[in-house]
């Protein structure tokens, strides 16, 4: 992972450069990112797409199961992305409470989305559809990993 100058704040489209000056690497990704959310501040057993991977077999975000050489420090007051319910870290009852009510989902504006379907063809899930001239996302399938958001050549995606 290139983490020389990251990106922080609202990414993946419109992020403020930060030079974090690391380059982590490993033989399984869901460890690597997970040894990075926590270096941003975020609790990597709380994001969707950790969960997902987890479930699918690809690997494992426990901090027990990381063997980790090196030092990695938490990045001070690391801005995160908008990511609602997902990045609150407190009560689980109340965790739970504010992803059903935040929970983050793309939304195409029709003034900016020229209709390329690049969005659809690129969402891991398959969770984007293009029924007529503007993308739309199935909310059970999307696991908010925000590639449309960071893939769509006119900026035209925006999180809701
Ligand atoms: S990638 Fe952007 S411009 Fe292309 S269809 Fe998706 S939202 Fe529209
Ligand atoms: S956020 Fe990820 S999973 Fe959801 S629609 Fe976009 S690319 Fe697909």
């Amino acid at each position: 992972m290139d983490a020389v100058v990251g990106m922080e704040g609202n990414g993946p489209a419109s992020p403020d450069l930060r030079e974090i000056g690391c380059i982590l690497a490993s033989d399984n990704a869901v460890a690597l990112d997970a040894v990075m959310a926590r270096m941003m501040g975020l609790d990597p057993g709380k994001l969707r797409f950790m969960q997902t991977a987890k479930e699918a077999g690809l690997g494992d975000f426990d901090s027990e199961s990381i063997e980790i050489a090196g030092a990695l420090e938490p990045i001070p007051d690391f801005k995160i992305p908008p990511l609602g319910g997902e990045a609150n870290l407190g009560n689980p009852a109340i965790q739970s409470m504010l992803e059903s009510k935040t929970t983050l989902l793309p939304e195409a504006d029709p003034d900016l989305c020229t209709a390329c379907g690049t969005c659809v063809e690129q969402c891991p899930m398959e969770a984007l559809s293009m029924p007529e001239d503007l993308p739309v996302v199935d909310a059970d399938l999307c696991i908010a990993c925000f590639c449309c958001q960071e893939i769509c050549p006119e900026k035209a995606i925006a999180l809701r």
